[in-house]
């Protein structure tokens, strides 16, 4: 953090806030100029909020050098992170692929999804029982009963679940029961959900909030990091702009900029992105050639009567063939190098 004081501070005013500074365990270079004078901090900086130095009437600006999230920045962490959910893996190199529908809806229809995901080569169940709809007039999911038919498909299949946890009520339920939560778009900045998952050591899917900046949802990540849960693993899925052909806007430029900036795997979610069926294929295979680290499909048996997102959902012989040219893509896909790129 660099902060610039405003000409004609007295050497002896910005002796003080130097002290000021040094107490709260930073170290302080001052550099005087012809009119201003200017101070670098050093040091962890992570508890210094710039708006409160900001305030100072002394300070004419503050400039922030380092991004503000450290445990899901890759300068401290070099090495991708992996991370693991009953001995598969998402992040370091392999595909993961999460498939199934957006919400379940009878024992029949998510067992019968979940073995022909599975028979395709997914490796891993989606299913919402907790449903985040816009309308609270529209299907909110079967919630316990939908949670109890995950762990039958589960049981049936091996595939470890993924389903959405919408508040903290259900946080020992679901720590109990499912493999991955999901926090959803809308709950990206939900702090206080954020920080009980901190305390949990389950694997999180951190979808990125409707309009969120890539700094912001880092910052997310951060919360459920810095209570002690290392396990995140980052979900683009399509942000909100002037477009309205599409749901949303998939921004594929986030795939190599969390890659940059966080050692965290990063997956696509092509079907919420796009909100079309068919453009599933055409987003799933750039998604893998930019380099991300997976996909979350939705797929459903009957999309024509889905209680949820039919219009976007594939049918699994789709899906089938998505995951066999999925494989020709991956021998192309871009891939981080710190040393190649010069940055
Ligand atoms: C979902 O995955 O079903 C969902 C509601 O996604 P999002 O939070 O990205 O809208
Ligand atoms: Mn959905």
């Amino acid at each position: 953090m660099i902060i610039v004081m405003k000409p004609g501070v007295s050497k002896e005013k910005i002796e003080i806030f130097k002290e000021r500074l040094e107490k709260r365990g930073l170290m302080v270079h001052v550099d005087f100029g012809d009119n201003y004078c200017i101070l670098g901090l050093i040091g962890d900086t992570r508890a210094i909020d710039p708006e409160q130095i900001q305030a100072y009437e002394e300070v004419e600006k503050v400039m922030i050098v380092q991004e503000p999230y450290k445990k899901a920045n890759r300068l401290f962490h070099p090495e991708d992170s992996i991370i693991n959910i009953n001995g598969r893996t998402i992040g370091g190199g392999k595909l993961a692929v999460i498939a199934g529908p957006c919400s379940v809806e009878s024992e029949d229809q998510i067992v019968s999804i979940a073995e022909d995901v599975k028979e395709a080569g997914a490796g891993f169940l989606r299913g919402g029982a907790f449903k985040p709809r816009t309308s609270p007039y529209s299907f909110q999911g079967m919630e316990l009963e939908g949670l109890e038919l995950l762990k039958i498909a589960r049981e049936k299949t091996g595939l470890p679940i993924v389903t959405e946890l919408m508040g903290t009520k259900m946080l020992e339920r679901f720590v109990e029961d499912v493999d991955v939560i999901q926090v959803g778009a809308r709950n990206m900045q939900n702090f206080e959900l954020l920080k009980e998952l901190g305390k949990t050591n389950k694997p999180i899917l951190l979808k990125r909030g409707l309009c969120a900046t890539i700094e912001e949802w880092l910052m997310s990540a951060e919360y459920i990091m810095a209570g002690g849960n290392e396990n995140v693993i980052l979900c683009e899925r399509g942000i909100r702009t002037y477009e309205t052909y599409t749901r949303n806007t998939l921004d594929l430029s986030a795939i190599p900029a969390i890659k940059k900036q966080s050692h965290l795997p990063v997956i696509v979610d092509p079907s919420h992105a796009a909100g079309m069926w068919w453009m599933v294929e055409p987003l799933s295979k750039a998604a893998v050639a930019v380099g991300a680290d997976g996909l979350i499909i939705e797929v459903h048996n009957d999309p024509a009567n889905a209680k949820c997102d039919g219009q976007q959902s594939i049918k699994p012989n789709k899906f089938k063939s998505l995951m066999d040219s999925l494989k020709e893509i991956e021998k192309f896909k871009w891939s981080f190098n710190v040393d190649k790129l010069g940055i």
